[in-house]
């Protein structure tokens, strides 16, 4: 895929980017490995005063770099710029607690193992390469960076090829805070080139935000070379109604939770599975409510949804919800692209979705919600568990046992009840089974790309 800048709401070429050479791969990579020897020797209240000054700029940058990724990948600009703010918390989270989350662990009773001093040390891998996807496309690097840096490893970040503009303003911002030159560096490589980075000896580990395949072929190549990952895929959420929840609110967040950056979240709720007893007004007001959405020109503030991030994206999109009318889906609301410039399509709502259409196992990257209709706990929560994937899930209920039963029996990497599913650097994130492996945020996230070195003395 070239590296270039299109605008999606108008399909306009803006910019576009050589991939680097091999030579020049060659020099970030050695400035990269150099960095690491001076950088880890850094101190935690070092990278803290670096890492807060990166989210006062990032703070002062907002509008603008909202604006870049508004059109590089078509998310509104309020997103845009929310995401931002959601960068510099997350930054100060690390900057702030660090620290205490790779302090020396030691062991209470020494004695127990012979020793007059036993305890557990976090210290860090080194070159880390993050390959990362266009959805969030300042999120995803940072919620990498920002405990990267902190534990003292340095970052190379390949970044999706549609997205570059943002790519190289993380690096300036990371250099204009302070970081020593090399710590964190943008490759503008295309896809291809991942593979030769990965087997660099130089290159001890990768995290990868991205599709099915694209994590694969990463953890593939760095199982070969015995490197740790972490992947961060696909998802598929359930969204469970139940009779006691406040359906209105149910109905208000459920449009929230599917369209979301234009229905292109991984974590975006994508299966709707509603007790019969409340699935005909759960229905109504979820349609109603997405029929009332405004599609547009996501630089206006009047936005909901904008357009798909790429035509393939939308043609995609177009593809499974055919697939499934032809089956014998029943379209609520929507259904078509919406004619024009630019790679919009209407917020769709599609009911009787049976296990032969490709939408019942595949996800959805666009503004599109199924509807299952179920009995009752049993079903919901077999439903909710027949897929492939394994993210994050919701469950709407007032009933404490059937929070329970939720809580413990979805498979997920999350379970929000009552509330849309959400990254908090507070709390860990990630998935199971094709949703990958591994955990970002909180102190998980920070100690995923450490040594955890035991430290034994007699
Ligand atoms: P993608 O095609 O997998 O791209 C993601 C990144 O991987 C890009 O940088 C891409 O580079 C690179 N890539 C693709 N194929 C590769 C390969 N064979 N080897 C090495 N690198 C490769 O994903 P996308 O379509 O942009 O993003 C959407 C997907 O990401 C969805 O499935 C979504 O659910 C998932 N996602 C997951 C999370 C999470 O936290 N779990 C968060 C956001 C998105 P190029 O751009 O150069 O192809």
């Amino acid at each position: 895929m070239a590296i270039r800048s299109i605008n999606p709401a108008t399909g306009e070429l803006l910019k576009t980017f050589e991939p680097l050479s091999d030579e020049e791969i060659e020099w970030r990579l050695e400035r990269a490995s150099k960095a690491f020897v001076s950088y880890r020797a850094t101190g935690f209240g070092q990278r803290a005063t670096w890492m807060r000054a990166a989210a006062d700029l990032l703070e002062s940058d907002r509008g603008d770099i909202a604006r870049t990724m508004t059109t590089e990948m078509g998310k509104t600009l309020a997103a845009a710029e929310a995401e931002a703010a959601k960068c510099a918390r997350g930054m100060r989270f690390y900057a702030e607690h660090a620290e205490e989350f790779l302090a020396d662990e030691p062991l209470s009773d020494p004695g127990a193992v012979g020793a007059r001093r036993a305890l557990a040390r976090y210290q860090p891998l080194g070159v880390i390469l993050a390959v990362m996807p266009w959805n969030f496309p300042l999120w995803q690097v940072v919620r990498f960076a920002a405990p990267a840096l902190m534990a003292g490893n340095v970052g190379l970040l390949k970044h999706a090829s549609n997205v570059p503009q943002t790519a190289l303003y993380l690096e300036d911002l990371f250099v204009r805070a302070g970081f020593p030159e090399g710590c964190f560096q943008a490759l503008l490589i295309g896809s291809a080139q991942v593979e030769a980075v990965l087997r660099d000896p130089r290159v001890v580990a990768a995290t990868l935000t991205g599709s099915e395949p694209a994590g694969r072929s990463v953890a593939a190549v760095a199982g070969e070379e015995i490197k740790k990952t972490v992947l961060e895929l696909g998802g598929s959420d359930a969204f469970v109604v139940m009779p006691s929840a406040d359906l209105e609110r149910a109905a208000q967040v459920a449009v929230t939770a599917r369209v979301q950056n234009n229905g292109q979240s991984c974590i975006a709720a994508k299966r709707f599975i509603v007790h019969d007893a409340v699935y005909d007004r759960f229905a109504r007001l979820f349609v109603e409510r997405m029929q009332a959405l405004r599609v547009g020109d996501p630089a206006e503030e009047a936005t909901d949804v904008g357009p798909l991030a790429t035509e393939q994206g939308r043609a995609d999109v177009e593809a499974l919800v055919e697939d499934a009318v032809v089956h014998g889906a029943t379209l609520l609301c929507g259904g078509a692209r919406v004619d024009g410039p630019g790679w919009y399509y209407q917020p769709t709502v599609l009911a009787d979705v049976t296990q032969d259409m490709a939408v019942y196992r595949e996800e959805v990257f666009g503004p599109v919600a199924a509807l299952y209709r179920v009995d009752g706990i049993d079903e919901a929560i077999e439903v909710a568990n027949a897929t492939s994937f394994g993210l994050g899930s919701n469950a709407w209920t007032e009933d404490a046992a059937e929070q329970e039963r939720f809580a413990t029996e979805l498979e997920a990497g999350a379970v929000f009840i009552n509330g849309m599913t959400t990254s908090y650097p507070e709390l860990p994130f990630g998935g199971i089974k094709r949703s990958g492996y591994g955990r970002e945020l909180s102190a998980h996230g920070i100690r995923e790309f450490c040594n955890l070195k035991t430290v034994w003395i007699g």
